[in-house]
């Protein structure tokens, strides 16, 4: 229940366990070919460039801004999450000139901010995360950041690392040039492959670059050489994580996308239930409320560390410790892909009143235990 890996269905444990071929083999490039159409379906896209980037979301992250940031470009990244600050640092390693769109930690950026950003900056690539892991905020309004960024014929990243596959996103409907994810969080899979797409306008961008991208290995053109029509060897793929992905995207199938966002909600909405019916509360408001990542504000007389290691070993249940700027303040519970059960969080709240009740706070373990079996019930 922390922020990832998240539990794995048996079903993709035991796909792992498949014989390995070769990284050309035609039954291996039909699962390639799986792994795509899934992840269109999971994406809401049809963009042509999907694939499956090597490594977990920080690879997909690189990539996003090694190919579609040139040298001397200016990006603009947001300040609310320590995840926007990493977008920063990779944009500006690959030489591009960083501003960021400020919001303050455990709040969504404003329409407007990215407005007056580009009057003032004029960022040729814009950055946002839709669900910060650090903070547990859901980014709304994907749609009209996108409106504004394409009214200045910018590009839109957005970060999806935290939600694809457990809270809504649309990358056609609202807009998004380039959208990446990894395997570990909402879609339960190994980490080791990690879902990327961008539309042809973007993938025109990247074609058209003055410069090479610096890194070879994340290089898009490269990739689709691989991940395209007629595949060729690029580096070898990544065998065990690629079926191991492509059975945890059959289940998302199965589920149906819809069913599996409604799952998030109805499981992690227990969750906030019950820690809210003890008396604490979660960081952002509730109309920005991320499901998968619940950051419980905890009161300055616990100690957030001390909370995380007893869970884990008198309860067996990982949280996570408040991150970056809310060391100390929240600590992250994740409600992701097949960790979203009533099994895992019906205990998850009575072990975390129950650690926070040994610290000497003043919680009532026993109406929030009550208040997240109600919600379980309905
Ligand atoms: C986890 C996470 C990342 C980084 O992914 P890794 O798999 O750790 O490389 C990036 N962005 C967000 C929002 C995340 O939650």
């Amino acid at each position: 229940m922390g922020p990832g890996p998240s539990d794995v269905h048996p079903r993709v444990l035991r796909a792992m366990a498949t014989p390995l071929v070769g990284y050309l083999d035609p039954s291996f490039v039909e699962i390639m070919t799986d792994v795509q159409e899934l992840l269109r379906y999971v994406f809401r896209t049809d963009n042509e460039y999907t694939l499956a980037v090597s490594g977990t979301g920080s690879a997909a992250m690189e990539a996003a801004f090694a190919n579609l940031v040139e040298p001397g470009e200016t990006v603009l990244v947001p300040s609310n999450g320590y995840f926007g600050g990493r977008m920063g640092e990779m944009a500006a390693r690959v030489g591009g000139e960083v501003v960021t769109a400020d919001a303050p930690w455990g709040e969504p950026l404003d329409p407007a901010t990215i407005e007056a950003a580009f009057d003032e900056h004029q960022p040729t690539v814009v950055g946002v995360v839709h669900g910060e892991t650090s903070t547990g905020v859901r980014q709304p309004e994907i749609d009209e950041i996108a409106r504004i960024v394409h009214e200045y014929d910018a590009y839109l990243v957005v970060d999806t690392v935290a939600s694809l596959g457990g809270v809504e996103f649309r990358t056609d409907e609202w807009g998004a040039d380039l959208v990446y994810s990894g395997s570990q969080k909402c879609l339960s899979a190994p980490p080791g492959a990690s879902p990327l797409t961008l539309s042809d306008r973007a993938m025109e961008k990247v074609r058209n670059r003055e410069t090479q991208p610096r890194s070879w290995y994340l290089d898009l053109e490269g990739l689709w050489t691989y991940w395209g029509d007629d595949p060729q060897y690029h580096h070898t793929g990544m065998t065990s994580t690629v079926y191991a992905l492509r059975e945890a995207l059959r289940l998302v199938a199965e589920e149906g996308i819809q069913a599996r966002w409604e799952r998030h909600r109805r499981l992690a909405g227990a969750l906030k239930a019950g820690v809210e019916a003890m008396g604490l509360e979660l960081l952002p408001a509730d109309e920005h409320w991320l499901p998968s990542l619940n950051a419980v504000r905890i009161p300055a007389a616990a100690d957030g560390d001390a909370l995380t290691s007893r869970l884990l070993e008198d309860d067996g249940i990982e949280i996570a410790a408040g991150l970056g700027d809310l060391a100390g303040e929240v600590v992250r519970v994740g409600c992701m892909g097949h960790s979203a059960r009533p099994a895992n969080v019906l205990p998850t709240v009575g072990a975390l009143g129950r650690a926070l009740d040994a610290q000497g706070v003043d919680v009532d373990v026993g109406a929030g235990v009550a208040a997240t079996n109600r919600e379980l019930g309905e």
